[in-house]
């Protein structure tokens, strides 16, 4: 059986999730689609073949579809979580689940008075070969414990509406999602630091490059550095040193050049072309578990963990003071599945 997706906010990320769920994903296909912008939804509609419907809760409460995929603007993800799960339709909603960790919890509160989970949060991360081989090395345990975690988040540029805040919340946030889920616990202070100097290629809202650090509850060390403006192309780095050995994410491969006596390696031009097969993936485990009735990708409640960790970053970073992380218990709807 194909199932009837929707999808609602048709920008960037909405277009390239079309193009997946239509050409790469299998028994799922777009059949509607909702936006803010009706001229630009009409005519997208059409050339894609799917209905327009102007209203995102008339495309949710629609008989017609099977599953709700949220990629519109941050501030509306929550409303439309919230009505996905009073419809009992399952909703794929791209990260942040909602602004901020109140707004998250509303939603694994209504999740739980449903008694089954219907949210899957778009932390591809997890899906991406290079991290799922970090975690199976691991979860062996021949390197010992992790002691030491040292990571990169790099951007070749950004553009003027990125801020300062947003390199916390819209970017390391893959990294907390993530790095939890690698060493299966939850982060308990946070600290960030600003460089005394920073890159004359930002602008006056956007502190570039940001050096953020974590600690998780049995006292792993973890820095991030965030450097959005990078200028020489996308590089996710994450490094684990254990006990026993270190164990990292080399770069992908496309693909190299030797030329005038030197020899180059491409680095991705953006997160789009570098998690290309991680986002497939996760749309690819979402679909089966609408067909099994059981969702088992990124839940709600990770929604909210990485809604916590990132308010304490943001609030560190403006402090310039240690915080302390701090967050509800988990319910027991979230445990059997916890970091899957
Ligand atoms: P975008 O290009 O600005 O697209 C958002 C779309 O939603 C726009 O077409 C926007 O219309 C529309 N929209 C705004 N308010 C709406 C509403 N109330 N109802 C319906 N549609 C509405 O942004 P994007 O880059 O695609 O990002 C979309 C989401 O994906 C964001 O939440 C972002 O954080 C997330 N994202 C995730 C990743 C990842 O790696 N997982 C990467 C990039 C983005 P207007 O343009 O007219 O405002």
């Amino acid at each position: 059986m194909e199932l009837r997706i929707g999808v609602i906010g048709i920008g960037a990320m909405g277009r390239d999730h079309v193009d997946r769920i239509n050409n790469r994903v299998n028994d799922a296909r777009v059949t509607a689609i909702s936006d803010i912008n009706q001229e630009e939804g009409l005519k997208y509609g059409a050339e894609i073949g799917a209905e327009f419907i102007s209203n995102a809760e008339d495309l949710i409460a629609s008989d017609e579809i099977d599953g709700v995929v949220i990629t519109s603007w941050d501030p509306t993800h929550e409303e439309y979580v919230l009505e996905a799960i009073k419809n009992n339709k399952y909703v794929f909603c791209e990260k942040p689940l909602s602004v901020d960790s109140a707004g998250c919890m509303n939603i694994v509160n209504a999740e739980v008075e449903k008694g089954e989970r219907l949210v899957q949060v778009g932390f591809m991360r997890r899906f991406d070969r290079g991290y799922e081989d970090i975690k199976k090395e691991l979860d062996k345990g021949q390197l010992g414990e992790p002691l030491l975690l040292h990571c990169t988040h790099r951007n070749a540029e950004v553009d003027s509406k990125y801020d300062t805040p947003m390199a916390v919340e819209n970017t390391a946030v893959h990294e907390v999602d993530a790095l939890r889920w690698l060493l299966q616990e939850d982060f308990v202070q946070a600290e960030v630091i600003l460089p005394k100097k920073q890159t004359t290629n930002t602008h006056a809202n956007l502190h570039d490059p940001q050096f953020m650090l974590l600690q998780t509850e049995s006292g792993v060390c973890i820095d991030i550095e965030v450097f959005v403006n990078c200028k020489f192309g996308y590089d996710i780095n994450c490094k684990v040193v254990c006990e026993n050995g270190e164990i990292g994410l080399t770069n992908p491969t496309y693909y190299s050049i030797k030329t005038e006596n030197k020899d180059y390696k491409r680095v991705p031009s953006d997160w789009k072309e570098r998690f290309i097969e991680a986002y497939d993936k996760e749309f690819q485990l979402w679909v089966e578990g609408i067909k099994q009735q059981r969702i088992t990708g990124p839940s709600a409640w990770d929604g909210y963990m990485a809604s916590v960790t990132t308010t304490a970053l943001s609030l560190a970073r403006d402090t310039g003071e240690k915080t302390t992380i701090n967050f509800e218990e988990m319910p027991n709807l979230y445990k059997q599945e916890q970091f899957v």
